[in-house]
């Protein structure tokens, strides 16, 4: 049972008030049945739900929580920042500093802009593209999620270089057309549509390593072939980093991977649990913002000193610790215990892990897509799902959904975790 009595009752209220009980609908549990939990605290890797039990949690609030929940600096941080007053609408110190940070650590980032979450900083990137370029024509990545924007809450059409349609109902068809859904790490598909359309494209956006369809990690070559191509043909490259970006290094995967895109999205990690997104890139792009620039973009509580002081402490920390090789130790340790686990009980499901972000598929084919991804057997995915959850280890509720491993994450959190990976994989 996912709910005690207690979040029962408090989801039975939230359903009155809320649609479907959430404020965001992969909360509600539809990928695994039954019903959420509410949490009462979070502290380092662990959550107690409002009925007292506690969890080791893999999700850390879908990302941001990277040195585990409400870890002191972010906290104090926060108190700190508060005395002073929680909103000004006035330029303050906090966003300068937390400026000259994303430009000194995102290879790519000459200028930035801060905003409130991931799906402002992708909408922006892409209203930024279209007003820099002239052009209309987006190119997005079928399974890559970019937050709830119109232009790219898009669906492929019936052929691979037809228009998009749109995936929400809100959306107008005229407007979805204006997207190109093409399958990830498909250079031949992407040849075709630039061959045809190059001149039309604005910009590719995709996710640099795409963790919202479970995590698929590109070809070699591929995403500099995404570089090249659209180089060739004057459009842009737009990484969203909302995920990776602050999470796998300092510079995200354009530093894994060595390739400057134009412009970047970043969220959640930024924010150190507030709410926070941020887009940069070439100063020459970013210029054509207002109030210099013809392209229109603001927030009234964009660059927040709460938000901006909550991510600044967190990004220190990070740094301080030397925190990317650390997870990138945990990580391992994971993994290492994940394949054993799965080597005991027979299953070759498919495991995909880059520092702290993990996957299991379960399914044995390999995931370079999404078209791969959905292969997977989700009947054992909520089995195994709720399995782990009685067992207290909590992960996203959905096949199609990145864990996350924080540094307040011990090795025997990790160990305690695969043991109960382990029972809940026989238990299929
Ligand atoms: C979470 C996410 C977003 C949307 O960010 P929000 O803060 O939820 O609006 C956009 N892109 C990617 C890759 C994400 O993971």
């Amino acid at each position: 049972m996912s709910q005690g009595p207690l979040s029962a009752k408090l989801f039975a209220a939230a359903k009155q008030y809320i649609p479907g009980g959430v404020n965001s609908p992969v909360r509600a549990f539809r990928g695994v049945g039954g019903d959420p939990f509410f949490v009462r605290r979070a502290k380092g890797s662990r959550i107690w739900d409002v009925d007292g039990k506690d969890l080791i949690d893999y999700v850390g609030t879908w990302g941001p929580a990277i040195l585990g929940h409400a870890p002191v600096c972010v906290i104090e941080a926060i108190h700190s920042a508060a005395k002073d007053g929680v909103s000004f609408g006035i330029p303050n110190p906090y966003e300068v500093e937390m400026a000259k940070l994303v430009c000194e650590w995102v290879p790519s980032v000459e200028k930035v802009r801060l905003c409130n979450s991931g799906t402002e900083a992708t909408m922006s990137c892409v209203r930024l593209a279209r007003g820099f370029t002239g052009r209309d024509r987006i190119v997005k990545f079928d399974g890559c999620y970019h937050g709830h924007v119109d232009a790219l809450l898009v669906a492929a059409g019936s052929g691979a270089l037809t228009n998009g349609k749109p995936d929400s109902a809100g959306i107008p068809a005229s407007y979805a057309e204006l997207t190109t859904v093409l399958p990830y790490n498909d250079v031949a598909a992407l040849e075709e549509l630039f061959d045809q359309r190059g001149h039309e494209i604005a910009a590719i956006i995709v996710e640099s390593y795409p963790a919202n369809a479970g995590l698929i990690l590109p070809q070699p070559g591929y995403l500099q072939a995404l570089r090249d191509i659209t180089k060739k043909h004057g459009s842009l490259l737009i990484f969203d980093e909302v995920m990776t970006g602050f999470r796998l290094a300092k510079g995200g995967v354009q530093e894994l991977e060595g390739l400057i895109p134009d412009l970047t999205a970043m969220g959640k990690v930024i924010g150190g649990g507030l709410p926070v997104g941020a887009f940069g890139g070439r100063a020459d792009i970013m210029d054509m913002l207002a109030p210099d620039g013809p392209v229109y973009q603001a927030g009234t509580l964009s660059g927040n000193p709460l938000a901006m002081a909550a991510g600044l402490a967190q990004l220190r920390e990070m740094e301080k610790q030397n925190g990317y090789a650390h997870l990138e130790q945990l990580g391992q340790i994971m993994e290492d215990a994940v394949l054993d686990a799965l080597k005991a009980t027979g299953r070759n499901y498919q495991w995909y892990r880059k520092g702290s972000m993990f996957c299991l598929f379960f399914t044995e084919t390999p995931v370079h897509n999404l078209t791969d991804a959905k292969t997977s057997d989700i009947p054992a995915f909520r089995k195994f799902f709720h399995a782990c959850l009685d067992d207290g280890v909590y992960i996203a509720p959905s096949q199609y959904e990145t864990g996350f491993i924080s540094l307040a994450h011990s090795p025997d959190d990790i160990a305690r975790t695969a043991e109960v990976m382990a029972k809940a994989l026989r238990g299929l």
